[in-house]
C-alpha cells in the first residue's frame, strides 16, 4: 500500500475509533470475522489461504498519545511437512499489541528529537488516520511469528526414502534389496564373530581377536 493511500473504512482489516472516542481509559471490545488478505503467512512455507475466515478478537484503549490495540488472531493455515512434503494443517492463534498514535500527537510537548532519530522512529510508529487505523500489518507481523519456520505433519516424521522418494510414515518397514544385500553382510559377520554357530569359524575369529589385542 502507498504511504500517501487514504484508510478505506470499509476494508475489513481497517477499525474505527470514533466509538470509543478519545478520554484516555475508555475502552472498546470487537470481534469481527474476516476474509485472510492474501499471502498471510510465511511465503512458500505455511499460511492462511487468500479468504479463509479469520477471527479477531481486539480490545481497544484509548490512552494519551493514541489507541492502544491489544488482540487475538484466530484462523487455520495450511502448507506442507518440510520433511516428507504432505499437506499440514495448523490451528493459528496470533496475540498483538500495537499502538496507533494520533498524528497530532507528535507535536504536543515533544521536544524536537534530531532529524535522525526522528525518521528512524517514524518508520515504526504507526497511526490514526481520521479516526481510523489499519490492522492488515499488524496482523501479518503477528501471523508470521505465530506459525513455524519449518512446519512438520509430525513430530518425529521420518521424511521420504532418499532412494525412491516414498513417505516412510506411511511404510516404516520400507527397504530396497541392495540395502539388504549390504546389512546382511553385516549379519554374517557379526553371526561368525559372536555366537560361533561353526567350531573352526568361531576359533578363527577368537585368534584374530586375540592378535589384534596383542598388539
Ligand atoms: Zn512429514
Ligand atoms: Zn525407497
Amino acid at each position: 500500500m502507498a504511504l500517501n493511500a487514504r484508510l478505506d473504512h470499509r476494508d475489513p482489516l481497517v477499525f474505527d475509533t470514533h466509538e470509543l472516542g478519545r478520554r484516555p481509559g475508555a475502552l472498546q471490545r470487537l470481534t469481527r470475522t474476516v476474509d485472510a488478505p492474501r499471502d498471510l503467512g510465511i511465503a512458500g512455507v505455511i499460511g492462511v489461504p487468500e479468504g479463509a475466515p479469520v477471527e479477531l478478537e481486539l480490545r481497544l484503549e484509548s490512552v494519551m498519545e493514541g489507541v492502544l490495540v491489544t488482540g487475538t488472531a484466530r484462523a487455520t493455515a495450511e502448507g506442507e511437512c518440510v520433511r516428507c512434503l504432505e499437506p499440514v494443517e495448523q490451528q493459528l492463534e496470533a496475540d498483538f499489541q500495537e499502538m496507533f498514535s494520533y498524528p497530532d500527537a507528535d507535536d504536543r510537548g515533544r521536544p524536537k528529537a534530531e532529524p535522525a532519530d526522528d525518521a528512524e522512529e517514524d518508520e515504526d510508529r504507526l497511526f490514526l488516520e481520521d479516526g481510523l487505523f489499519d490492522l492488515e500489518p499488524v496482523l501479518r507481523d503477528a501471523v508470521v511469528l505465530a506459525l513455524p519456520m519449518q512446519p512438520v505433519c509430525q513430530e518425529d516424521c521420518p521424511g521420504l526414502c532418499a532412494e525412491c522418494g516414498v513417505r516412510l510414515a506411511d511404510d516404516p518397514d520400507h527397504h530396497h534389496d541392495a540395502v539388504d544385500i549390504r546389512w546382511a553382510a553385516l549379519q554374517g559377520l557379526a553371526g561368525s564373530l559372536g555366537d560361533g554357530e561353526k567350531d573352526e569359524m568361531s576359533g578363527a575369529a577368537e585368534t584374530g581377536v586375540d592378535e589384534k589385542q596383542e598388539k
